[in-house]
């Protein structure tokens, strides 16, 4: 997947593929907007262009500023584990970004990349950076390094420093999220949804509802398994020792917790949307902004007409059940309770 199938999701990459093709490319850039994937899925773009081995070997603007995904460069990038490609996020209890994250990365910075043809950092949650570390990255920002690339993500942009945001090339990438949204969740929530809807006061249809939901976060949760597995024990040596093997697997349940959270998270704000949906339909039968678009929610409230306030609850619903999920609560419990509520 190249900029070519990403520019109809993310628009504001095709602002960044020209400059590369120009060959004018920024050393810091913001990027902002609600939807965290969407950013990271823009950085890991970014990063990939700027390495990609056929596209540096046959100069960047006759491969036209893109990537090819295939090569060991692109390979790397994606699969996080490329030396020159590094990730700062919160960590994960104080929820922010400390000094001493931000100290390492000034201190490599300056090193030339060891095999990549930039250096890229790409920073999750800027705004989450602590004052002081956030004082300490200025300097760099006003005198940055050759051969570097710096990203910084935001869900908050009004939460940057002025001085950081007006010292990178701010892409906002609002609204373009629904897209994705819609492509990768409508498949399994039209069935959840159907189901729901189809008698509105069942609880037999509710559970089989939570089944489908059940199912599909337990899908999800085997998928990111894997793919840690992969990132986290795979380039471990055969011979590693046992006490590396053991830190190793700690940070791996860590990240898989982290991720699967996230995509949890994911997939309820989707079906947050498509109750929105819902709602505005019910306002307006020509309502656009749609995140399903292509939905035809007619069909699925035949036959029951539920007041507005109902459905604003449903919403309310959900948004309950996110915040109840950030805590300690049993999520089974927790989901149970919550979609039993639902009224559709
Ligand atoms: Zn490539």
């Amino acid at each position: 997947m190249g900029f070519k199938e990403l520019i109809p999701a993310l628009p504001p990459l095709r602002l960044l593929q020209q400059s590369i093709r120009s060959d004018r490319v920024g050393h810091a850039y913001l990027f902002s907007g609600s939807d965290r994937s969407s950013l990271e899925l823009a950085a890991l773009a970014m990063s990939k262009a700027m390495n990609c081995l056929p596209a540096s070997s046959q100069g960047s603007s006759s491969h036209g500023g893109d990537f090819c995904d295939a090569c060991q460069q692109c390979h790397r990038i994606s699969k996080h584990q490329h030396g020159d490609v590094q990730w700062i996020r919160p960590e994960s209890k104080s929820r922010i970004i400390t000094i001493e994250q931000v100290r390492t990365m000034l201190s490599t910075l300056h090193l030339k990349p060891n095999d990549a043809r930039y250096k890229v950092w790409v920073i999750v949650d800027a705004d989450r950076m602590h004052s002081q570390a956030a004082n300490a990255f200025l300097k760099t920002l006003e005198e940055p390094p050759g051969a570097t690339l710096l990203l910084l993500l935001t869900t908050h942009r009004d939460r940057l420093l002025d001085t950081i945001r007006s010292r990178c090339l701010n892409l906002h990438f609002s609204g373009e999220s629904l897209d994705r949204l819609a492509k990768e969740h409508q498949e399994w929530l039209h069935p959840l949804i159907e189901k729901l809807a189809s008698q509105p006061n069942g609880i037999l249809e509710k559970y089989q509802a939570l089944d489908i939901l059940s199912s599909r976060l337990a899908s999800i949760r085997h998928t990111i398994e894997q793919n840690m597995k992969e990132r986290f024990l795979s380039p471990l040596p055969k011979d590693a020792e046992a006490s590396l093997k053991k830190k190793r697997e700690e940070e791996m349940k860590a990240a898989i917790e982290a991720e699967y959270r996230r995509s949890r998270s994911e997939h309820l704000s989707a079906m947050q949307w498509w109750l929105r949906d819902r709602w505005l339909k019910s306002i307006d039968q020509n309502a656009s902004r749609l995140a399903f678009p292509s939905v035809n929610l007619s069909d699925e409230a035949t036959g029951h007409s539920h007041s507005h306030p109902a459905m604003l609850a449903n919403m309310k619903i959900l948004e309950d059940l996110q915040r109840a999920l950030q805590t300690n609560v049993q999520e089974a419990l927790a989901l149970e309770v919550h979609l039993l509520k639902l009224q559709l």
